[in-house]
């Protein structure tokens, strides 16, 4: 059988820095687990723009097609802030997550331990939180119809649209209630079914996919009350699921309960291929961060991370996933530290490919 294949697209700014320490844990999977990868590297973003005039080829869009796994860094900068809508970096993001009709946003929120005082939150109420929010992605307001700023009277009028079909629904839904099996088996849907008539919809189409799931604890809660309480008690959840507007939003919101977006992986999951791996791209929350770009000053934990759950969600190695967590988890413990972590209580700095090294150094360590 070949081996599993991996698209890795660095893009801009410090996207290609943490893609090299990627590069490396990838090669070590290969070296030392007998998990070998064909890898193979392309343009997006800033970079596709510059050799190709468009943000993404045509080409890289048929390799990204054809692959079990996309690993993206960031995409974006000053340089093309300059250039038209229809190609500016991010519009190669925009394209990939559509034509693979990635629905399914996974947007983890999890603390190390080591990192728990960087939460502006008590470190109680966020030491050992392990939360995983699954964010509809295709759908919703952002791409409902009609849309627009049209004249009424005499002023303007803006108007975006919430729209969901029960197909759309019912597939978001199935991706977390599969997750919440493989977690603690809870899972708590947020809409707003008190105002929206969207989220009256959402509620029903949730709870009769749950029938499906009678070991799955689910739970419904306006999106507003859940806002509240992931900042209130975050540890009461275990998946949570919702729309794309609130996922935006509330993702956001649990993300930066653990600190630094040099931390934060993510993976976008589409309908299951013909080799029954889901079409999946795997990138770190954070941009392209050109204010620190080519200064060996990122972080690559959260690339790194986007390839466990690449190691957890595509290739069915939830054990080696797990194995590189930890390793992760050791390094920050032993007070290993990019600048981005840094606090007060000080560590050893490290650049970014000395992180990198670190944590390939507690891989062996694992073994
Ligand atoms: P950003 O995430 O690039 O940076 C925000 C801040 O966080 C910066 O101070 C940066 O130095 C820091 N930071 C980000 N990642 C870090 C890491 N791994 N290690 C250490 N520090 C890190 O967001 P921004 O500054 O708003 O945007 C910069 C560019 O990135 C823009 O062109 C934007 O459009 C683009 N962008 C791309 C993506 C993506 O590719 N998915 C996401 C967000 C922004």
């Amino acid at each position: 059988m070949s081996n599993p294949s991996i698209l890795i697209l660095p893009g801009d700014g410090i996207g290609p820095e943490v893609m090299a320490e990627v590069r490396k844990v990838i090669d070590w999977y290969g070296a030392k687990r007998d998990l070998a990868f064909d890898v193979s590297e392309d343009l997006v973003g800033g970079a596709a723009y510059d050799k190709h005039g468009v943000p993404l080829a045509d080409e890289t869009m048929a390799k990204a097609q054809e692959v079990d796994a996309v690993l993206l860094g960031a995409v974006g900068g000053p340089k093309y802030d300059v250039l038209d809508f229809s190609v500016k970096p991010e519009r190669g993001l925009l394209r990939l997550r559509k034509e693979m009709d990635l629905f399914a946003n996974l947007r983890p929120a999890q603390c190390f331990d080591a990192l728990a005082d960087f939460s502006s939150l008590k470190k109680d109420v966020v030491a050992g939180l392990d939360i995983m929010i699954v964010r509809e992605l295709t759908s919703g307001v952002y791409f409902g119809e009609p849309r627009g700023i049209f004249e009424e009277g005499n002023e303007r009028v803006g108007i975006n649209t919430q729209r969901y079909t029960e197909s759309e629904i019912e597939r978001a839904a199935r991706a977390a209630f599969e997750l919440a099996m493989k977690r603690n088996k809870k899972l708590c849907s947020m809409e707003k079914a008190n105002v929206m008539e969207s989220g009256i919809l959402w509620r029903e189409v949730v709870t009769r996919v749950g029938e499906e799931y009678p070991e799955v604890e689910l739970s419904h809660m306006y999106a507003d009350n859940g806002a509240m309480q992931l900042v209130r008690a975050p540890k009461q959840f275990d998946v949570i699921v919702t729309d794309n507007l609130f996922g935006d939003i509330l993702s956001d919101c649990a993300a930066m309960l653990t600190g630094s977006l040099g931390m934060l992986p993510s993976a976008s999951l589409g309908a299951p291929m013909a080799n029954g791996r889901p079409k999946a791209m795997y990138e770190p929350v954070h941009g392209s961060a050109p204010d620190i770009a080519g200064q060996g000053k990122a972080n690559p934990i959260a690339c790194i991370l986007s390839f466990a759950m690449a190691l957890r969600y595509s290739f069915d190695q939830g054990d080696e996933a797990t194995r590189l967590e930890t390793a992760i988890e050791k390094v920050l413990a032993d007070g290993v530290r990019t600048a981005d972590l840094m606090g007060p209580e000080g560590g050893t700095p490290v650049s970014t490919s000395e992180m990198g090294d670190k944590i390939i150094e507690a891989l062996d360590a694992s073994l």
